[in-house]
């Protein structure tokens, strides 16, 4: 049976944390592919502002190009409206009937689980796998998310990933290019190149 890790995120930018996890999951989870899914562009004005979709979609196809487990889709880009998780997954059940499917996420968003479109159905229909990241515990997991959760890693449908955590954010990189310091350590090469030549993440003028 084919087993294929969806991986949502901004990606704005993609960086070597979403690479280091995703390769962990790989490993771990003996996924065939781990599809990375850029979110599109706020389909409300009011939102906060992110770099363009087609901007991020292209460093993450850049940055997937190392593994040949990799893959980039545009699925949640190209949909009007708000873009839900749950959406998402009913897409890929369509398209892999047979496969099975994990949801791949760092710990931060396993926190707020609970406030996604029909989440109890989302976590019956795919696998949830989590990345802890810095700060984030397991004891403080919502009220509401206890007995699935408990449930989830005692039938295997539920995996804390193993690797060691490696403390990098976008919100970091996002900082540090603001003011003109160097990312290059914590951003994939060819990403890193396609930032300066794209002049993205400049002080805003
Ligand atoms: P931002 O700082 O803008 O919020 P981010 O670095 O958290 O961005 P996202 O694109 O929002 O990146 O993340 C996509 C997914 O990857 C989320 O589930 C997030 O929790 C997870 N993630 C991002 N960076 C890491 C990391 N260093 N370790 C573990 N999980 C991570």
């Amino acid at each position: 049976m084919k087993t294929l890790g969806l991986f949502g995120g901004t990606f704005d930018p993609i960086h070597n944390g979403h690479l280091h996890i995703a390769r962990a999951f790989a490993d771990e989870l003996g996924l065939d592919t781990v599809v990375f899914l850029p979110a599109g562009d706020p389909y409300h004005k009011t939102q906060a502002t992110r770099t363009p979709a087609k901007h991020r979609f292209a460093m993450t196809e850049l940055a997937v190009s190392d593994d040949p487990r990799f893959a980039v889709s545009d699925c949640d880009m190209i949909r009007g409206g708000a873009t839900y998780t749950f959406d998402t997954v009913q897409i890929f059940r369509q398209q892999f009937p047979q496969a099975q499917l994990w949801w791949l996420m760092g710990s931060d968003s396993l926190m707020k689980l609970h406030t996604w479109k029909k989440w109890q159905t989302l976590v019956r229909q795919t696998h949830i796998a989590v990345a802890m990241r810095q700060g984030d515990s397991l004891n403080r997991i919502p009220r509401e998310l206890h007995a699935w959760f408990g449930e989830g890693l005692q039938n295997g449908s539920v995996k804390i990933l193993n690797t060691p955590l490696y403390d990098v954010s976008s919100t970091q990189i996002r900082g540090l290019l603001e003011n003109s310091e160097n990312a290059d350590g914590i951003l994939p090469p060819q990403v890193a190149r396609y930032i300066r030549n794209q002049k993205l993440y400049g002080r805003p003028k």
